[in-house]
């Protein structure tokens, strides 16, 4: 079983500073230079079920079950949430400024998701309703497995002089620059939770 970290949790704080990994709310804030190769999470980063997200439930579940059990319940609830709604974009002028730059640097824009491949028709789908159907062929499936192993282990970033890696949770965040330090990753956070963290000084 996974851990999640809570973005109230000062704790965040810490591990973003010694992890070095950025803050961002629009992926106009991404740099993008020469020859970047640019891994990009998909849940709660380029699309969101808002007002519905995973670690919001399963935070709420916490407050009355075990760990565990509120981690299946969360992912029993979460699957008949997306399998029921429509998600929405969470930024797109950001994101096709970020394309734009992308296809002027020689650069490439990959998806990695957590999502398990089984579901790989849903998750076309979900592009197709945000309108970026075009882009479905470059989602990579880790199956809820290590984003940083797979990335080792499944993408090939020779050839490319920087590696970026945006995601939502913290946990990834640390798992990829612990794995490829010269990484350089940013925390995306969806514009209505920036209330959530709001106090917290980076
Ligand atoms: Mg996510």
């Amino acid at each position: 079983m996974t851990t999640y970290i809570n973005v109230n949790n000062p704790e965040e704080v810490n591990l973003f500073r010694k992890h070095n990994i950025i803050r961002i709310n629009s992926f106009k804030n991404v740099n993008i230079t020469e020859k970047t190769i640019v891994l990009c999470d998909i849940d709660e980063t380029i699309l969101t079920f808002y007002p519905h997200d995973w670690l919001s439930i399963y935070n709420t579940n916490l407050k009355n079950f075990e760990p565990q059990v509120a981690y299946e319940k969360t992912n029993a609830e979460w699957s008949d949430i997306v399998s029921n709604n429509k998600p929405v974009m969470t930024d797109r002028n950001g994101f096709y400024d970020m394309i734009r730059r992308i296809n002027q640097t020689g650069s490439l824009l990959l998806f990695v998701t957590a999502r398990h491949f089984v579901y790989k028709d849903l998750a076309f789908k979900h592009f197709k309703d945000i309108g970026i159907e075009g882009y479905k062929y470059l989602i990579h499936f880790c199956n809820n497995k290590s984003k940083g192993d797979y990335i080792i282990k499944n993408i090939k970033t020779r050839g490319y002089k920087k590696i970026v890696f945006i995601d939502d949770l913290t946990e990834n965040l640390v798992d990829v620059k612990t794995k490829l330090p010269f990484s350089c990753c940013y925390s995306f956070k969806f514009t209505p939770y920036i209330d959530e963290i709001i106090d917290i000084k980076l």
